[in-house]
């Protein structure tokens, strides 16, 4: 509630209309015990009286009734019927959404038609109908104001309810024996009240428009009573004599409006979850680069090379140290592989290269990323747009979410190929057929007008790497691209990247938490563990005769295919947060042979050429190694 509460102040607007309201409701609430004179009382020797004359601070209408007294009773009158009227709407209208969404099916389709039926007339129509029918007066205003709202908020709730009735959280209370009455209660209302919230925020000034406008109309509050809209009915024949009249109540109608809407607004930005994590703004094109250190001199060749890289998220007073100082560097032709548990920094690292890492929270804190020499940590965006594609290409885990649902993949593969250069339709066909069957794709002429949903999970992840070739990038970063793919589905996968290594001289990074993949793939390995490289080798060397404890227990994890039965030995305990880093070793703590030592500090990664380690007694030192 007060991170709502801050998250809703830090919008200007919001906080100056809810201050505004603030006042307004205090002012109508304490109406009853100022010293008014009586809104009622008619005084004809003292019509038309101007604001600021004696006894009258606003002035007095047609009949001599103070207005300011009537004023502050009008709004008062106002805001109880509008805010009734915005209670009964959103109730009723999300009664009926959240029944026709949890139910669907015959249920759904009877009070939806009969929604939709409501909402086929012109609301001030129908208002005017139910208060034609129910006879004038304030009441019978407030009901129909609310009962042409309900349709509104009927579709909305049902909207965001048949969203979660069929999620896993419903099925689980399903199981575990819960009456539908109570899973209604205790699994669907509170997902949907943030939305009733919303919708409320946002329609309450509307409503009051509506009642006023009623009451304008002279069905709404009947004589002597004063609301806003018949304080403006009233002060109509007078407007151009007597303006005073009209702008009294016109003026507070326009504030309250106002200063509802602005509240409102802030209400729905605050309490969108998407929202939430970052500030009230939209992620920047390129990650946020703040590098306090001096860029580190180059030092590794290659195509590609990553030196001392720090990508930190900064959340509130926190810092997620998800990348602490990593080095890396691939050459043409050549595969590097990362490996390490699943919130190791692999993936923040693969994005901080090209800058897309989410910015807000994420910030480039130190380092270098050296493309053919050259420093992209806090290049113009352009050139990294120009880069990102071209140049250089990603290839994503979940190929579904990666490929857009609604266009065919020939479009999305000459899209693609659109970012970078201008080629004609039929060009740009002959491409895509082309790029498919290059990822061995059959039958392409026919493929490139499919849509993902119709293709099977290996083709979606072909489709993602002929995207990722379809402007003859030199490096590709495969983040788990096979993670989500059946065994022979990977198989295929990685010869074809291989093949693509091998024709076109690629440079591979290949990020993955299988060791099977990078013993078939990678020619070398770099193992990660929170956010830092603690061994790094020829793959062959590194899986034969792991040096840092950490991969030794991660390749225990592994079984072995025809190898007998083994002991698989789990790693105990769990990585450490990265905004809560120890000093020293990082995995001191579930280290079987951690020294005190291993804690007292900073731990280099030493090595010898291709060889390096993390780990102050490292397994398999050299006395000991086995040949190969
Ligand atoms: P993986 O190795 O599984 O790909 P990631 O690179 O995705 O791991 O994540 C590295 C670390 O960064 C994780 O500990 C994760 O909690 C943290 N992290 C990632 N994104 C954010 C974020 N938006 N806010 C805070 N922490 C994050
Ligand atoms: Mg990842």
């Amino acid at each position: 509630m007060s991170a709502f509460l801050k998250l809703l102040a830090r919008n200007r607007l919001a906080l100056v209309g809810g201050i505004i309201l603030l006042l307004v409701v205090a002012l109508a609430l304490v109406t009853p015990l100022l010293p008014l004179a009586d809104p009622d009382v008619t005084r004809t020797a003292d019509r038309f009286k101007r604001p600021f004359s004696d006894g009258a601070l606003l002035g007095t209408d047609h009949l001599g009734r103070d207005l300011l007294s009537r004023l502050l009773w009008g709004t008062r009158l106002s805001l109880a019927v509008g805010f009734a009227a915005a209670l009964v709407a959103a109730v009723g209208g999300a009664a009926i959404g959240v029944v026709a969404g949890f139910f669907g099916g015959r249920t759904d389709n009877l009070i939806m038609r009969g929604v939709d039926m409501l909402m086929a007339f012109p609301y001030i129509l129908l208002a005017l109908a139910i208060v034609a029918a129910l006879g004038p007066g304030l009441f019978n205003a407030l009901i129909a104001v609310a009962a042409v709202n309900i349709p509104f908020f009927a579709r909305n709730i049902r909207g965001v309810t048949v969203g979660i009735a069929h999620r896993e959280f419903v099925d689980a209370a399903r199981l575990s024996g819960m009456s539908t009455a109570r899973i209604i209660l205790t699994e669907i209302v509170p997902n949907v009240i943030p939305v009733i919230v919303i919708a409320m925020s946002t329609t309450v000034g509307w409503m009051i428009l509506e009642t006023a406008g009623l009451s304008f109309l002279g069905l709404g509050s009947q004589p002597p009573q004063a609301d806003l809209g018949s304080m403006l009915g009233e002060a109509r024949s007078a407007l151009i004599t007597n303006p005073h009249t009209s702008v009294v109540p016109g003026l507070m109608i326009l504030v309250i409006v106002m200063s509802i809407n602005l509240l409102g607004d802030g209400v729905r930005d605050a309490l969108d979850p998407r929202l939430k994590s970052g500030a009230l703004s939209r992620p920047m094109a390129a990650t946020l680069v703040d590098r306090r250190a001096p860029v580190p001199e180059p030092k590794a060749e290659g195509i590609l090379a990553i030196e001392g890289l720090q990508t930190q998220f900064h959340v509130k007073d926190r810092v997620y140290r998800a990348v602490g100082g990593v080095d890396l560097a691939v050459k043409p032709g050549e595969c590097l592989g990362i490996i390490g548990e699943s919130g190791s920094g692999k993936s923040v690292t693969a994005l901080s290269v090209m800058g897309l890492v989410a910015s807000p929270p994420g910030v480039i804190t130190g380092g270098a990323v050296r493309f053919e020499g050259q420093d992209l940590i806090g290049a113009p965006y352009r050139r990294l747009r120009d880069l990102r594609g071209r140049r250089v290409a990603y290839i994503f885990q979940d190929p579904l979410s990666t490929l857009h649902p609604l266009y065919r993949v020939g479009d999305q593969l000459i899209e693609a190929i659109r970012a970078h250069r201008s080629v004609s339709a039929g060009e740009g066909r002959a491409k895509a057929v082309e790029l498919l069957r290059s990822v061995r794709i059959p039958n392409p002429e026919s493929r490139v007008r499919d849509y993902p949903h119709e293709l099977s999970g290996g083709m979606r992840q072909r489709v993602g790497i002929a995207m990722a070739l379809a402007n003859d990038p030199d490096v590709i970063i495969a983040d788990e691209p096979t993670t989500a793919l059946d065994v022979t589905v990977q198989a295929q996968i990685l010869a074809l990247l291989d093949d693509l290594r091998r024709d076109r001289g690629l440079a591979i990074v290949f990020i993955t938490h299988d060791f099977g993949v990078v013993g078939q793939l990678c020619d070398r390995v770099a193992v990660m563990y929170a956010g830092r490289i603690v061994e790094e080798g020829p793959t062959a060397d590194v899986l034969g005769a792991p040096k840092h404890p950490y991969t030794a227990r991660l390749i225990a994890c592994v079984p072995e295919l025809g190898a007998g039965k083994r002991r698989l030995e789990a790693i105990p305990g769990l990585p450490p947060a990265v905004d809560r880093l120890p000093e020293g070793c990082a995995f001191a703590d579930r280290c079987a042979k951690v020294q005190p030592d291993c804690r007292a500090g900073e731990i280099a990664l030493r090595g010898d050429g291709a060889r390096a380690v993390r780990c102050l007694y490292p397994e398999n030192t050299a006395s000991r190694e086995v040949a190969e």
